[in-house]
């Protein structure tokens, strides 16, 4: 059966002398693995249209389970913006890494929307918003193809609606309310600055093409971050090697992670507002 979908490809291994086996994540099927025949070749015509972290037009030959095999392709984008940035380039692997763990899981999130978050998240990293925010951001919307939910809107413990939230249990999975926090020292949780439970909040209602401008404090982000992290790594047992790229390069580099910039045409960001995530 032929097939035209939509792809971006998350990872390319040789196969063979001239061959690739290639990852993909399609907005129609979710992921797929294929083989594209002499595409190591520079000048195949499936050369471009197959490189890791390419946006493509790719007409597959599906197999049932087995291997699909391109016959044809197109490269709609090559993301060079993300391929030149050292720390663009580092996340959007992150992403690549991320997804390719969604095919081992029960894949919740439908393809379609999976796949356009991934592609709006892609272009919110090229048009300079913080990369680290931005995969923060699809490991929360993906957490439920890991069979991970959050509890964030209510008490983690005793299920009542929070108003606000500086306590995170590990063990209760999610947001505490103060007399929980109080109550329970076995819960085991960790104290966030206030900003973090707000933000997660809006990240958790908000899907990434809808997010307009950001405005985050440092520490609420690295929080933020952090907190995502451990969550995927302690409940749905993803670590992403990419991230441990990223500590090595701020490390080497003394740099603090960038803080979030709003939209290039909003000068309108001052200390005082309020943070957090905007409408596009
Ligand atoms: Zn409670």
């Amino acid at each position: 059966m032929l097939e035209s979908l939509q792809t971006l490809v998350l990872q390319v291994r040789p196969y063979g002398e001239a061959h690739r086996l290639v990852t993909l994540l399609t907005r129609e099927r979710s992921v797929v693995r294929a083989i594209a025949h002499r595409a190591q070749l520079q000048h195949n015509h499936l050369y471009a249209a197959t490189q890791e972290l390419a946006r493509s037009l790719l007409q597959l030959r599906l197999a049932g389970d087995s291997l699909a095999t391109v016959t044809q392709g197109t490269l709609l984008d090559n993301y060079t913006e993300l391929r030149v940035d050292m720390d663009k380039l580092v996340y959007s692997s992150a992403v690549m890494e991320l997804l390719i763990n969604v095919d081992q899981s029960g894949g919740r999130v439908s393809s379609v929307d999976l796949f356009d978050d991934v592609i709006a998240g892609l272009d919110r990293m090229r048009q300079s918003f913080s990369p680290r925010f931005v995969l923060a951001h699809l490991q929360l919307s993906l957490l439920p193809n890991f069979g991970v939910a959050l509890s964030i809107a209510d008490c983690a413990r005793c299920g009542a609606k929070l108003e606000s939230s500086t306590e995170f249990s590990f063990k209760s999975g999610g947001f505490l309310c103060t007399q929980c926090a109080v109550r329970a020292a076995e819960l085991r949780h960790v104290v966030l600055v206030p900003g973090v439970w707000r933000v997660m909040k809006q990240m958790s209602g908000q899907r990434i093409a809808h997010t307009g401008r950001v405005n985050l404090r440092v520490e609420t982000e690295e929080q933020v971050c952090d907190l995502l992290t451990v969550c995927l790594r302690d409940y749905a047992g993803v670590s992403l090697r990419s991230l441990r790229v990223a500590a090595q390069l701020h490390g080497l580099d003394g740099e603090p992670v960038q803080p979030l910039q709003g939209n290039p045409g909003s000068a309108d960001l001052g200390g005082a507002k309020e943070e957090g995530l905007g409408d596009a």
